[in-house]
């Protein structure tokens, strides 16, 4: 599932079918680190539209739950 639409509530087969998921890199979330996410197709596109920042902005539990992962063990960064 689409990491962006689960921290949201989102449903994201609903949404975008059963389409694969796409790995995204988001560089500036974390000094010097970069996170590794899986966004469905809808995400992917809106992140490649308002950039990262604004991607962020307008998915604020995203951002939270990126913030609340950053644990250096967490599978999220590599
Ligand atoms: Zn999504």
């Amino acid at each position: 599932m689409c990491d962006c639409c689960k921290a949201e509530g989102r449903n994201s087969q609903f949404i975008c079918g059963d389409g694969p998921l796409k790995m995204a890199h988001l560089y500036k979330v974390y000094m010097g680190r970069t996170a590794s996410v899986k966004l469905c197709r809808l995400c992917d596109i809106e992140l490649f539209k308002t950039g990262e920042s604004r991607f962020l902005q307008r998915n604020i539990k995203f951002a939270q739950y990126l913030y609340t992962s950053k644990a250096p063990s967490s599978s999220l960064f590599d």
